[in-house]
């Protein structure tokens, strides 16, 4: 009821209140102070601080809850996941299928459409359409793809190329060559590249169009204007014998994108996650895991200090039905067990950090991403 008196009314009621009325009027006061201050933060809008100059989007490939859940088991310290103050889950299923492939959810997560499994970067009619990398360049953004498989594999296709066929590599990677919205590149699959059946070479291209190509990361120097490393023929070597690579190059895109008045989009995948899944492989699952984890700390770091940054890490599905048993139903161990060696139909996991992060809590559509961040960044 205190709300509904008017100002001048108000000090005329504290003049003429006992000390036991005034007491109960300030407990009011503060009680209905906290829960204005609590719907505040439940509230889905944005306002100038929750709109993210930066947007880093993590994927990582085939991680469901149980593959976040099995690195904790292991982990002596916090994950990275215990960094971030909301999650939620997303649908994941396709325009096709109730089990979506890479290629479609990636599509629905990079372009805000349901397609059919299989397809990237197009609805499920065939029409090409934009995805946030590309919407975000053209809001002056730079941007940036760091991953450790192929670099025409469909998470990173689903960003950068239009094809029905996701596994069609020398058409995506041709597409992808001639990308004018894309800044920075790090990934492997140089083969479809420059051993093609066209006998092209792509990267001959890429150098035509203002991008430096190399072999390594040590080998960046940070003021190119575009810059490439495709670190090898295919994917790259599993976890840990490639070493550093998906942290080092995050820190480096971080570094080189960073440097825009206008901010950037970062899209990284933790892409062998999957890779381990299909082959029911726990010990290569937990190792992606932890390089995946050191990942997200270091971009978890960069948006600490610099605070316009919006952090998102999700999954396009879950992959091997990972579950995690006691083998002797007494509590008192657990085993990884897969039961299938293709994908699952779960949640995907939602972790958000930064201005503008409440957005992505709650049960969410994988569709539904794009149009949030496009929403609310600056
Ligand atoms: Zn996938």
């Amino acid at each position: 009821m205190f709300f509904h008196v008017k100002i001048n009314k108000f000090d005329y009621l504290c003049e003429n209140l006992n000390d036991n009325e005034m007491k109960r009027l300030l407990s009011v006061l503060m009680v209905a102070s906290i829960l204005l201050s609590t719907s505040c933060k439940n509230t889905k809008t944005s306002s100038a601080d929750d709109s993210p100059k930066n947007v880093v989007l993590m994927i990582g490939d085939g991680m469901g809850v149980a593959q976040v859940y099995s690195l904790l088991l292991v982990s002596e310290n916090p994950t990275s996941f215990m960094r971030f103050p909301y999650s939620g889950y997303a649908i994941t299923r396709s325009f096709s299928n109730e089990i979506t492939d890479s290629a479609a959810a990636g599509t629905a997560i990079a372009t805000g459409h349901k397609t059919r499994n299989h397809m990237v970067g197009m609805t499920a009619d065939s029409v090409a359409v934009p995805s946030l990398l590309s919407l975000m360049s053209g809001r002056g953004k730079k941007t940036g793809v760091v991953v450790t498989c192929h670099a025409s594999q469909a998470t990173p296709a689903a960003f950068l190329a239009h094809n029905e066929d996701r596994k069609k590599h020398e058409e995506i990677a041709a597409e992808i060559a001639n990308n004018e919205d894309l800044d920075v590149l790090f990934a492997g699959g140089k083969r479809h590249f420059n051993e093609r059946k066209d006998n092209g070479d792509l990267l001959e291209v890429m150098r035509d169009s203002d991008w430096s190509v190399y072999d390594s990361l040590p080998q960046v120097k940070g003021d190119e204007r575009r810059v490439a490393v495709i670190a090898g023929r295919k994917n790259l070597p599993k976890a840990p014998v490639r070493g550093e690579f998906l942290p080092d190059a995050t820190r480096k895109a971080l570094e080189i994108l960073s440097t825009n008045d206008e901010g950037f989009f970062l899209m990284v995948e933790g892409s062998q996650i999957d890779e381990a899944c299909h082959a029911n492989d726990s010990a290569y699952l937990i190792e992606e895991m932890k390089d995946f984890d050191k990942t997200i700390n270091v971009v978890l770091d960069f948006a600490e200090k610099n605070p316009n940054t919006l952090v998102i890490v999700t999954a396009d599905h879950e992959t091997g039905g990972l579950t995690i048993i006691d083998p002797e139903g007494k509590y008192t161990k657990t085993e990884f067990k897969f039961s299938t060696r293709s994908h699952s139909p779960t949640f995907a996991p939602v972790f958000a950090f930064g201005p503008g992060a409440a957005n992505f809590s709650g049960i969410i559509d994988n569709s539904d991403i794009m149009g949030k961040i496009l929403e609310i960044v600056k």
